[in-house]
């Protein structure tokens, strides 16, 4: 194993500024093979991911972490997704169902204690379940939808998992989104057309009003401070040049690289 670090990156972060959403998944799929797959939780960008991946016919699994408490047009979101593009989707779960973890350590999304603990059982540690499988993990985060997303690298380092996030929508614009999606019909979270403008668990999500950041609908109950669940290390991460390991081979077909070898 070998040290790949987000410094190591920079060089091909920058590179890859320049390329389109569906030429970084082409990527993805040549270089990590079956070790890469895509995480979405059925709200419009990783609807778009998933229309760009069935589009081009690579077949990256769809992996969804469901808490329990989805809203049932998520759920109807997911199996849309799966049946209609041809995609296989995997649902993780987490190992207590709500009403067990309430009963073992009480309601905790009404605190922001409580909120990290709670999003770490049912969306951190389900997701770790693929841990040992994947190189590289696909998500959707956009810069335009601001806060901590508003400077997300296309590739960053995710030590937690030990893999590389892909975000190919990084640099995609409000615009572009809406164009993609208006001329590809693409299936989306019908939440979307009733105001939600982001979509988690039923119990944390509200819809936004007109003027509102887009999210001030997630955990609006605990205020402004709390803006983030975890499962996407670059929201919460400020290391600023974690690393992960990975086969030295792997990181040279990442980075473009060869190296020589002595004998
Ligand atoms: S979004 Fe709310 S209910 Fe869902 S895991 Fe996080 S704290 Fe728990």
């Amino acid at each position: 194993m070998a040290r790949l670090s987000q410094a190591k990156l920079a060089g091909l972060n920058k590179t890859f500024e320049h390329s389109s959403p569906q030429d970084l998944l082409r990527w993805a799929h040549e270089i990590f093979g079956n070790r890469v797959a895509a995480i979405s939780a059925m709200q419009q960008s990783g609807s778009v991911v998933c229309h760009m991946l069935a589009h081009l016919q690579l077949r990256i699994p769809i992996v969804f972490v469901d808490t329990g408490v989805m809203f049932e047009e998520t759920l109807q979101t997911r199996d849309r997704i799966r049946d209609e593009y041809g995609l296989p989707v995997r649902t993780l779960k987490p190992k207590l169902t709500m009403e067990q973890q309430t009963a073992e350590h009480g309601v905790l999304y009404l605190s922001v204690d409580g909120q990290q603990k709670c999003c770490h059982m049912r969306k951190v540690e389900p997701l770790n379940a693929i841990k040992n499988d994947i190189d590289a993990l696909i998500g959707s985060l956009r810069r335009a939808d601001g806060g901590r997303r508003g400077d997300c690298p296309i590739l960053a380092i995710d030590q937690e998992m030990n893999a590389i996030r892909i975000n190919p929508l990084a640099a995609f614009t409000d615009e572009q989104m809406e164009t993609y999606i208006k001329e590809n019909h693409v299936i989306l979270n019908p939440l979307h057309d009733q105001g939600y403008s982001t979509i988690g668990c039923n119990r944390c999500t509200t819809p936004v009003m007109p003027g509102e950041p887009k999210r001030a609908g997630r955990w609006r109950h605990l205020g402004p401070w709390s803006q983030y669940c975890g499962i996407n290390p670059t929201d919460l991460d400020e290391d600023t040049s974690p690393s992960v390991d990975l086969p030295q081979d792997l990181i040279d077909r990442i980075l473009g690289q060869k190296t020589d070898f002595m004998i």
